[in-house]
């Protein structure tokens, strides 16, 4: 059986797995770090449901609205200090928690694999919380949601675009009421293979207790990682190699470039990002915007239904303001990746599949960083040139011995 005539088309998103009724399918890592699905030819019986629920063999579902209803949402600071964005995922998953629902969302594993979850309670609601810039294995969440859903629970599921389509594939319909979901503005994801090797080599895997990838206050990306042993380590964006090749759009999965999920109209009943363009909302609540906003789109009647359930019991605690305008020209937050910057992935894995991911991070980045420091030139940039080209240097020294 072929699920795909093209694998390098596969979007990872798990629903031929979870279709098979024979449980034929395995999701193994390819080359680059990703998932794709591998057929045990032995058990499968040809029904053909893998190919038939396949979101690669599909055109995208356009049943949402294509000009959504959008605003700006914020929160205390309490709710900003453990999420990324403004906290529209917290506000959303509280609520279907309070009404005796599940929630699905990306955590880390205890060895920084990043998989889906499900949870049901508000402690473990935490693992959800914040992002995690490595794709998530969506392992038999799908077919957990149909339980939950034949039961009659409440579910919130979030993901990225591509993984909110797997999900409604793999149901066959969005009939259910009880089911919600929310889609995240991303600009790709890299493999959470990639993640493992790069903080293996800079701190040691087995030394770390946690890691995140926001600051508390403020925008910036950064790698905060924290050791068993108490230290910490924080790298802005522009300073970490995992953050670099990601941010240069270098390593993320070849779905992405040039995805049919990531545009309006949406594949969630919610869709969430961050909202960079927050001084421009109305006058008054700009005194509650400076800090960290998330744009919202609520994509059609059924989740516009539960958005205001769910802000209404929260008043005390969020605050929002309607935007008005065409959806793509609310916001300048990074879309996904063009098939234009295919060329400098496919360098980036060519030199990737040799070296590794520290060697071909810092072979792929260097030259563009070098050249906006010096642009830049500024004290603090030239010292962490410096640095850059002490590692380069040694690493080219390493190379040429071997
Ligand atoms: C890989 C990635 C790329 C992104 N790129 C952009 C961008 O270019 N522009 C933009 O505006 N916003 C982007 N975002 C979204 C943004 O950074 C926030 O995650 C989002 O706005 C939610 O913030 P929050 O405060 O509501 O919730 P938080 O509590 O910060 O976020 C938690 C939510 O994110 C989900 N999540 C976390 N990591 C992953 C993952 N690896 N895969 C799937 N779901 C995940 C969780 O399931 C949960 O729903 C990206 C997010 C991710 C994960
Ligand atoms: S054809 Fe049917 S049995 Fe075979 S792998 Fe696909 S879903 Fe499973
Ligand atoms: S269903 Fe998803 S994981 Fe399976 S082949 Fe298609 S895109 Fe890939
Ligand atoms: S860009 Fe598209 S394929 Fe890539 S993670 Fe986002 S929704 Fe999925």
């Amino acid at each position: 059986m072929v699920i795909l005539e093209d694998i390098t088309q596969c979007y990872g998103c798990g629903a031929c797995k979870n279709a098979c009724p024979v449980n034929a399918i395995e999701m193994e890592l390819d080359d680059e770090g990703f998932l794709i699905p591998k057929i045990n030819e032995d058990v499968c019986i040809s029904c053909g449901k893998c190919k038939s629920v396949c979101i690669a063999n599909k055109a995208p579902d356009l049943s949402n609205d294509r000009e959504p209803y959008a605003l700006a949402l914020t929160a205390s600071q309490d709710i900003l200090y453990e999420c990324s964005s403004g906290g529209a995922f917290t506000l959303l998953a509280e609520y279907v928690l309070s009404e005796g629902g599940v929630v699905y969302g990306a955590s880390f594993t205890e060895d920084f694999f990043v998989e889906h979850i499900r949870v049901e309670n508000l402690q473990e609601l935490d693992k959800l919380k914040k992002s995690k810039y490595a794709q998530s294995n969506q392992t038999d969440c799908y077919s957990k949601v149909k339980d939950d859903l034949k039961q009659g629970r409440k579910v919130l599921y979030t993901g990225c675009s591509c993984q909110i389509a797997g999900l409604y594939s793999y149901l066959g319909n969005k009939e259910d009421t009880n089911l919600f979901t929310m889609d995240l503005i991303c600009q790709g994801v890299p493999s959470a293979v990639q993640l493992r090797e790069h903080l293996d080599h800079e701190y040691g895997l087995s030394k770390i207790d946690k890691v995140e990838m926001r600051r508390r206050k403020g925008w910036g990306t950064c790698m905060s990682v924290f050791l068993k042993n108490g230290i910490a380590y924080r790298f802005g964006g522009r300073t970490d190699l995992f953050q670099l090749v990601f941010h240069n759009k270098l390593n993320m999965r070849k779905s992405c470039y040039g995805c049919k999920f990531a545009q309006f109209p949406r594949q969630g009943d919610f869709t969430v990002g961050d909202f960079w363009n927050h001084r421009k909302v109305a006058k008054d609540l700009e005194e509650r915007f400076h800090k960290r906003t998330s744009i919202v789109y609520v994509n059609n009647a059924h989740g516009k239904e539960l958005f205001d359930k769910a802000f209404d019991s929260r008043k005390d605690s969020f605050y929002m303001a309607k935007l008005e305008g065409a959806p793509e020209t609310l916001n300048n937050n990074a879309g996904k990746p063009a098939p234009s910057d295919m060329a400098s992935r496919e360098a980036f894995y060519d030199l990737y599949r040799k070296k590794g991911f520290t060697k071909a991070g810092y072979e792929a980045v260097y030259p563009a960083f070098v050249d906006r420091a010096k642009a830049i030139c500024k004290y603090r940039t030239l010292v962490i040139v410096r640095t850059f080209k002490g590692i380069y240097r040694k690493m080219k020294k390493e190379d040429s011995i071997s």
